[in-house]
């Protein structure tokens, strides 16, 4: 099964994605993650994208798509979930193809439904607590970048919400519920 979890940043597609991958031997391709990842390591596409992350707008198609082209090059028998990817029409076109190419469907698209308020408080919440843990902060979790990823979401990732409900793959989720109680919805949603 491959599915992915739309949503605004700060919705809680990472926490359902790990919560998958626990309980259905499902692989989470993150590109935040894969991103965050280059960036540390100091590559020259790391360096390229660290002051983009930073300010909260997207990289470009070409660095994600190539990302998780790689990833998907292997085949996994518990699908893959994609968290944080697509996040534009042209991504979206992308990953259709890749998946075509392999063999493979699209089960489902789960849509995170959070107000942007919440989503506002979370990640501020997130990064004192890391403060406060002595974790690294990151970032962009703070009130002025995530403006420019909420406008981000909405101009650019928002569209992928008709674009799949055109398709009949698209299921909403109260992501406003517990993380117990979004889990629930998501399994009810995958069987
Ligand atoms: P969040 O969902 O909380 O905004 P992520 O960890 O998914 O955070 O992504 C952090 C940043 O990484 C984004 O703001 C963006 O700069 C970059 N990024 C991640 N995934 C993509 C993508 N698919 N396309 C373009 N940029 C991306």
């Amino acid at each position: 099964m491959n599915i992915i979890l739309l949503g605004p940043p700060g919705a809680g597609k990472g926490t359902q994605a790990k919560k998958l991958v626990d309980e259905r031997n499902m692989i989470q391709l993150s590109t935040g993650d894969m991103l965050r990842e280059a960036r540390s390591s100091g590559t020259e596409m790391g360096n390229k994208v660290a002051a983009i992350m930073d300010a909260g707008e997207l990289v470009t198609d070409e660095i994600v798509i190539g990302l998780i082209a790689e990833k998907l090059e292997g085949d996994h028998a518990g699908g893959f979930i994609f968290d944080g990817f697509p996040r534009t029409l042209g991504q979206a076109d992308a990953l259709g193809k890749l998946l075509a190419d392999k063999g493979a469907t699209l089960d489902a698209v789960i849509e995170m439904q959070v107000d942007d308020d919440t989503l506002v408080e979370r990640v501020v919440n997130r990064a004192k607590e890391a403060e406060a843990a002595g974790q690294p902060v990151r970032a962009d979790d703070n009130a002025e970048s995530m403006r420019t990823r909420l406008m981000e979401y909405y101009k650019k990732t928002s569209p992928l919400i008709g674009y799949y409900y055109a398709k009949g793959d698209l299921k909403s989720v109260d992501g406003l519920a517990s993380i117990d109680e979004v889990g629930a919805a998501i399994k009810a949603i995958l069987g």
